[in-house]
């Protein structure tokens, strides 16, 4: 048929969010919409630290994509992507192809090892469901081997190695979950060690300085140890090497020192610049008007620097191509990107945060009750009062 197709590769933020507002624009046959993800379910990755800690359930952080779309406007298609053929305008998934007319790409990044030796073997990282499962479980594991084998001390290490905002929301949740698994496994908690370990020479980049000496002093207290301007030489089985030359034994090693684009773009052919793609003014590859990327695969440049990879940005992104999309179909003018910045709210463990809204500074109990709003907002965007009903009151 000339309907034109449709292709969205990913149903996180940017995905869902494209596929939403394309199912409200478009009029009947319009065009044929596709929205191709790993599972059946959307995960709300801003809140994958609490269930890898074990502070919160799993459920809380997923929503089945049904739920989230009209099933009779767009085909979900519950597949991975194996590759994207640029040439022939086609999207090879594991179990068939797709051809289309666009294609956005909103696959999400990768951890960024930066080449550390061991990491990627070895670390864990906090990126989807099932690997937020697999550390849950890992930490509780380890205090059940450790009280049955001769107290080994690298079962109740626990290293973190970034300290950026994914590093200190989940090194916050771990310092609430270790008392309690302490006393479940009968282990005293002064045994414990939670370190975080930093390269840069301050923990939390982007907020204001007391705002950072807030939390550090805080989670001191919550009893993590902080390793600023060290950096991990190598990871090992058995736990880390510092730059300073020190070991830290730990089986249980979680990196959320860095992102880097999603591997597919390269292989695609694509320019990229640590894996993500400098988008234009519209947020189309350069060279490839038909082809969108958003979220944490594209490079949106504030001034001289890009602008760090976060939800509100491909939440923004998904609306503004779904927008460009209609328009190229209906030969109307495309609109340019701009980035609004809302905002930005760091979860601290039960009841503490801090934040930053417009030139007012949060902490503590107001900075967490804003978490919960912000939480709370997107939750509504999405999937309107049901589903705030549904997930929302356990925030
Ligand atoms: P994602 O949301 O990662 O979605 C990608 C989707 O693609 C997933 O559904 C995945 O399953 C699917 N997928 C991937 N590969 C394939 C494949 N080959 N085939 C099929 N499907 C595939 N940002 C904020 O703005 N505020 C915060 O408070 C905040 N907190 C964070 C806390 C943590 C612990 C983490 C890890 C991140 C946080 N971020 C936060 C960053 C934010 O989560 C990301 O920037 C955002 O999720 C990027 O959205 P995206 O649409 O690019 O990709």
């Amino acid at each position: 048929s000339s309907i034109p197709k449709i292709v969205i590769l990913g149903a996180g933020y940017g995905g869902i969010l494209t596929a939403q507002r394309l199912q409200k624009e478009l009029n009947y046959n319009e065009a044929d919409v596709t929205l191709v993800n790993r599972h059946d379910y959307h995960y709300i990755t801003t809140h994958l630290h609490m269930p890898a800690a074990g502070t919160d359930s799993i459920e809380n952080t997923r929503v089945s994509i049904s739920k989230l779309i009209d099933e009779f406007k767009i085909d979900l298609v519950k597949s991975s992507v194996q590759e994207i053929r640029l040439h022939d305008k086609k999207v090879i998934l594991e179990d068939g192809t797709l051809s289309y007319d666009y294609l956005i790409i909103a696959l999400g990044g990768e951890p960024e090892t930066f080449g550390i030796p061991g990491l990627a073997e070895h670390a864990m990282s906090i990126r989807s469901i099932n690997s937020v499962r697999l550390i849950r479980s890992h930490i509780e594991h380890q205090f059940a081997l450790y009280k049955n084998e001769r107290r080994p001390q690298e079962r109740i290490n626990f290293v973190v190695g970034g300290a950026g905002f994914s590093g200190i929301e989940f090194v916050a949740e771990l310092a609430d979950r270790i008392p309690k698994l302490c006393k479940e496994y009968d282990v005293d908690p002064a045994l414990v060690n939670i370190y975080n370990v930093e390269a840069a020479p301050s923990a939390l980049p982007g907020f204001a300085p007391e705002l950072v000496d807030y939390a550090m002093e805080l989670l001191t207290r919550k009893g993590v140890t902080f390793k600023l301007g060290t950096a991990i030489q190598e990871c090992t089985p058995h736990g880390v090497v510092l730059s300073t030359g020190e070991e830290l034994r730990s089986n249980t090693v979680v990196w959320t020192g860095g992102i880097r684009g999603n591997r597919l773009i390269e292989a695609a052919g694509l320019e990229t610049m640590r894996g993500r793609v400098k988008v234009d003014e519209y947020l189309r590859a350069p060279g490839h008007d038909h082809i969108y990327i958003i979220g944490d695969n594209s490079l949106v440049l504030n001034g001289e620097r890009p602008y760090p990879p976060t939800a509100q940005m491909a939440i923004q992104q998904g609306i503004c191509c779904a927008q460009n999309i209609v328009a190229t179909i209906r030969g109307k003018v495309l609109r340019k990107f701009q980035y609004q910045h809302k905002g930005t709210v760091a979860s601290l463990g039960k009841g503490q945060g801090i934040g930053v809204v417009g030139s007012k500074q949060y902490q503590g109990w107001k900075a967490a009750q804003l978490k919960k709003l912000v939480d709370l907002r997107y939750l509504f965007m999405i999937g309107g009062i049901p589903l705030v009903l549904r997930k929302g009151r356990f925030l």
